[in-house]
């Protein structure tokens, strides 16, 4: 990998331009973007959310999970983000790739059929909480 160390920026908007190494992480937006650690200069684009990928960052060393992987891209680089530091990972076959991205819409399906409960069901559970009535 080119780049080996990527170092977070905190911003409200992701700029145009993106520095090497640096993770541009807007938590407005719940989002984090970066050129590829392979130095092929996409932009690659993580969503900060429950179904796509989680932050850490411990005194400036950040970590993405899950690993990245660009199989959209031609350099089909796939590399994980842990402690501030840059990770090769084995390349997947397509196999894999099939088998990642069928575990991915399982998971986000599970987390988009949790049932949640409607405004007005929360809104008349807190009047007759307040009302003493149960
Ligand atoms: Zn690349």
């Amino acid at each position: 990998m080119k780049i080996q160390i990527v170092r977070p920026q905190y911003v409200d908007f992701i700029p145009r331009e993106l520095d090497e190494g640096i993770l541009y992480i807007s938590t407005k937006f719940k989002t984090a973007s970066h050129l590829c650690c392979c130095g092929c200069g996409t932009k690659i684009v993580t969503p900060l959310m429950p179904t796509e990928f989680s932050l850490k960052e411990i005194g400036g060393a950040v970590s993405l999970f899950p690993s990245i992987g660009n199989w959209n891209f031609p350099c089909q680089s796939h590399y994980w983000i842990k402690g501030g530091r840059v990770i090769v990972a084995p390349p997947m076959t397509q196999n894999e790739i099939l088998r990642g991205r069928q575990y991915d819409d399982a998971q986000k399906a599970a987390y988009f059929s949790i049932p949640r409960v409607p405004w007005w069901a929360q809104f008349a559970a807190a009047i007759k909480a307040w009302l003493g009535i149960s």
